[in-house]
């Protein structure tokens, strides 16, 4: 199995990541446990941008094939806010029931129908010759009223997807309908065309 460094110390984050990838024969190790405890700052405006910065800042100081998913929660009624910062929103630290009280607080009064929001994961993987692959993945759905279900991370409990929210999926149920899985699946794509041509 190829060795991955992933530039980011959420574990529920490896978690996904390590069972998308698994499978096309990449095992995945967190940055900490590479060694490398400082991150890179995210000044990036864009989810690509931040990934990139992420990913680049893990392989300098590696030099082994380093990942960083950059994603987030944009809500139409927010004006696509929280979006890049999604994670401190509500400040430091991170804090996702914090997070999730800000959000119902800020749509208050906004009807279910107007509620529509998407997740964005951006994923950028750099290799030691310092070529690297980039892939996006989006996920619709709307925000609800009060958060439901103990699965998932972040905002999962209040972004629904039909009746349920994403915290009250399964894991496999999630990576075949999130942001996250579908970025990682289009990675895998670039990473086979990568390994045919070399
Ligand atoms: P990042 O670590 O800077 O990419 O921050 C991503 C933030 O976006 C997380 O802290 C969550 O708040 C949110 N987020 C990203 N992906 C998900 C997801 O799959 N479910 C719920 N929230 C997510």
């Amino acid at each position: 199995m190829n060795q991955i460094i992933l530039a980011s110390q959420n574990k529920k984050k490896l978690a996904e990541l390590s069972r998308i990838l698994a499978p096309l024969g990449f095992s995945v190790i967190t940055q900490d446990e590479a060694g490398i405890s400082d991150a890179a700052e995210e000044t990036g405006t864009t989810f690509a941008e931040n990934a990139y910065l992420k990913a680049a800042f893990v392989a300098a100081r590696t030099g082994k094939i380093c990942v960083a998913d950059d994603s987030g929660l944009c809500v139409d009624a927010l004006g696509g806010e929280p979006g890049v910062y999604s994670a401190r929103y509500s400040g430091e630290p991170v804090d996702d029931a914090r997070n999730i009280r800000k959000l119902l607080g800020a749509l208050e009064g906004i009807p279910e129908e107007k509620r529509t929001a998407h997740f964005v994961s951006a994923v950028c993987m750099i290799f030691p010759d310092g070529s690297r692959i980039e892939a996006e993945g989006r996920c619709t759905g709307r925000i609800g009223f009060a958060p439901r279900g103990t699965g998932g991370f972040g905002y999962d409990p209040v972004f629904f997807m039909g009746e349920r929210s994403l915290a009250e999926f399964t894991p496999a149920e999630k990576d075949a309908v999130s942001h996250r899985g579908a970025s990682l699946r289009k990675l895998a794509e670039l990473l086979a065309e990568r390994a045919k041509e070399n």
